[in-house]
């Protein structure tokens, strides 16, 4: 079936999606997209494999906090689209002046505006550790500048990374998200592990990875390597194993030992930036990296990012010793929309609301598991969340794999979907809170989670 037909007709050829709930059009669309696009989607967190099994919803539009597919039905959104939605949908300052820059003015000329330097200016008084900032559009590219350029600084070429985190999908990074624990070697010292086959050989080489929240492990590995190590890459918080918060004092200690080491510290704050206060996790925690990466939270749902931090690190890519390319960097609609999305994110109180819904979320969450007499906790920050079904502790990934219960988490999902609520299948993702969700949205989700823990807890 072409995907004309196919979008004009409900398919009964597959399993449904989640029982009680009709979304046949996703279905017949799915069948027809694989026949034309790999896996039928144009991101591995959107694949069957990544939880979306036996196929993906298909969207028909998103309002506010609210999205609906193609089959009609509609649902409170915490996917936000993995977290650039921090707005909800069609937030209509950002849309606006997308809309208005095309019209008037364009989109890409390859020459710049007044607007990307005003927007550095925002990120600049935002952030206090940056001190010059380069745009461009993914969270992707973002890291591997930061990475590039924390080696030619140092002069150095290891990174530390940590299992279980992501930093894009470039070749230099794309190791250890998710490996099987069978194959990444000890706990204390993990090996590298590539996101599959096709990385050039070597790179691991360049690689340390390492357990989080292990201050002993990092300590150790920068006692005996520590004039090879370019960079200690982190995410502030842990949000792509689910959500992990830094043990106390953990963050403290790696910003002193990287320090003392001439490292250079990267914070890859692509979903806490912009999302956990104006100044990122790095000012909600009181660190101060020497470079950051930002992307989903400044461009209210628009592709554009941002790599900056100390200027005498950034000084090398101000007189060309380190490239940073890119066709549409600083495009004018990447731009119109993060300098709208920053406008917007300054606005009096509006993280003091966005805590105080969120907050309501998790602590409902968090006493309906309790209630329910599940073995289930909340684990979140700000706006960012998820439920951990497990009985221990969690608090890097290889304790995710060892007592996080994916089956329970699946059950979970599919109670939550059919009752409206959305989001990602995967226990390693996050549910994301926009501004655009009310307390009424946290009410009506709160009963839908009520009924659907009420039934696992009949079954566990
Ligand atoms: N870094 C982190 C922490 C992320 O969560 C992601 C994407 O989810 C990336 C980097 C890559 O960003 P992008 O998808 O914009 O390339």
């Amino acid at each position: 079936m072409n995907i004309d037909m196919a979008d004009n007709a409900a398919s009964s050829s597959h399993a449904g999606l989640v029982p009680g709930l009709d979304t046949q059009r996703s279905a017949a669309l799915f069948g027809a997209a694989c026949t034309l696009i790999p896996g039928g989607v144009n991101s591995t967190a959107r694949a069957t494999w990544a939880g979306w099994s036996p196929y993906p919803l298909f969207v028909e539009s998103g309002q506010g906090s609210r999205l609906r597919d193609v089959d009609g039905n509609e649902y409170i959104d915490y996917l936000l689209g993995l977290g650039p939605m921090i707005f909800g949908h069609r937030p209509p300052r950002v849309t606006q002046a997308v809309v208005d820059f095309i019209q008037n003015r364009g989109t890409v000329f390859a020459l710049p505006t007044a607007d990307e330097a005003r927007l550095a200016q925002k990120i600049i008084d935002a952030v206090p550790s940056v001190e010059q900032v380069r745009l461009c559009n993914t969270g992707t590219e973002a890291v591997l500048y930061a990475t590039r350029l924390a080696r030619a600084f140092t002069k150095r070429s290891k990174i530390i990374r940590f299992e279980g985190m992501y930093h894009g999908f470039s070749d230099g990074v794309y190791w250890s998200k998710h490996p099987s624990i069978a194959k990444a070697g000890p706990d204390a010292r993990p090996v590298a592990v590539p996101q599959g086959p096709g990385m050039p050989k070597g790179v691991e080489d360049n690689l340390i990875i390492l357990p989080w929240n292990d201050a002993e492990a990092l300590a150790e590995v920068i006692a005996r390597e520590g004039d090879t190590i370019a960079a200690v890459l982190t995410e502030p918080v842990m949000c792509n194993t689910g959500c992990i918060l830094p043990k106390p004092g953990y963050l403290e200690t790696m910003r002193e030992l990287t320090r003392k080491h001439d490292i250079v510290l990267i914070f890859d704050e692509v979903i806490t930036g912009f999302r956990l206060g104006l100044a990122g996790a790095q000012g909600r925690l009181g660190i101060t990296p020497d470079l950051s990466v930002f992307a989903k939270g400044i461009g209210g749902g628009f592709p554009v990012a941002a790599m900056g931090g100390r200027a005498d690190i950034m000084a090398l890519v101000a007189n060309g010793t380190v490239s940073m390319a890119g066709t549409y960097s600083a495009n004018g609609i990447a731009i119109a929309a993060a300098n709208a999305a920053l406008d917007e994110l300054a606005t009096p109180q509006l993280y003091a609301t966005l805590d105080a819904v969120s907050d309501e979320l998790r602590a409902g969450l968090a006493k309906i598991m309790n209630d329910a007499g599940l073995p289930a906790y909340v684990v979140g920050i700000g706006p960012l969340m998820q439920v951990w079904f497990a009985t221990e502790e969690i608090h890097n990934y290889r304790d995710a794999e060892r007592h996080a219960d994916q089956e329970i988490f699946r059950r979970w999902w599919h109670g939550m979907l059919s009752r409206g609520v959305l989001f990602h299948p995967g226990a390693y993702e996050n549910l994301f809170v926009s501004t655009a969700h009310t307390r009424a949205d946290v009410a009506a989700t709160l009963d839908a989670a009520r009924s659907v823990a009420a039934e696992l807890a009949r079954s566990v």
